[in-house]
């Protein structure tokens, strides 16, 4: 049964997401009702980048973050908030036929918005040391070891036809880590699961620097992983 603190500390783990409401919070019987995280449907925002345009050059150039950032990932925040606004509308009108095709945007807009957040805060300026502790003995567990992890993941994502992320994900009602290869920001996602680790493998997101080296994005990439922000996501969704 997850508690309100418990709760609590996987939203300040995701971040961004918790203060643009992607997040709402259960009370536990001794603490007071939280108010709704997100009152008014359509009001997310953009976060801002937790480094500078440049920080992560050569890995990501500047050019490949303000566009990355500033039009894609602002793209899916503006499909979002447009989807939950045509939810209101659609109730107000009573209009149930248009139900179905803003599910299909919020799902895709929503999980855009939420893979990207996680993205940006899953790397940082010349990464991480490579993890210790509780996140570190799962990896061996599931994987061998972290270049096991590595060579798994990098070929899940690798090999995503299309549109889509490589991610690290755990399971609670499984026990395991898991790679998934994602398609678009939504589908072939295992159900339950918490994002731990994302790459991004749009085109969008390096072929102005590796045109089509995606390998080559991947392992410059993998240099940049904030392990930090890894094991605390780990630390809050066990
Ligand atoms: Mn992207």
């Amino acid at each position: 049964m997850i508690t309100r603190r418990s709760f609590l500390g996987s939203a300040a783990a995701a971040g961004g997401l918790a203060a643009s409401g992607v997040w709402t919070t259960v009370a536990s019987a001794d603490e007071p009702t939280p108010k709704p995280a997100s009152a008014e449907p359509g009001t997310h925002t953009l976060p801002p980048l937790p480094y500078a345009y440049d920080a992560l050059a050569p890995a990501i150039s500047e050019g490949i973050l303000r566009l990355h950032h500033d039009k894609h990932h602002a793209g899916y925040v503006k499909g979002l908030n447009a989807a939950e606004l045509a939810f209101a509308d659609a109730r107000a009108k009573g209009d149930a036929a248009a139900i179905a095709n803003i599910e299909r945007a919020l799902a895709f807009h929503g999980s855009g918005h939420i893979n990207h957040t996680i993205y940006w805060e899953n790397m940082k300026p010349g990464g991480a040391k490579e993890p210790t502790g509780p996140l570190a003995d799962q990896i061996k567990a599931d994987f061998g070891s972290i270049e096991g992890l590595k060579s798994q993941l990098l070929a899940a994502s690798a090999t995503v036809e299309g549109n889509g992320w490589g991610a690290l994900v755990w399971s609670p009602m499984l026990k395991r880590l898991y790679t998934l290869a994602v398609l678009n920001h939504q589908n072939s996602y295992m159900v339950g699961a918490i994002t731990l680790l994302i790459t991004d493998v749009w085109e969008h997101a390096y072929y102005l620097d590796y045109q089509n080296r995606r390998g080559d994005y991947l392992s410059a990439w993998w240099g940049l992983v904030n392990w930090d922000d890894v094991a605390a996501r780990f630390a809050a969704a066990r």
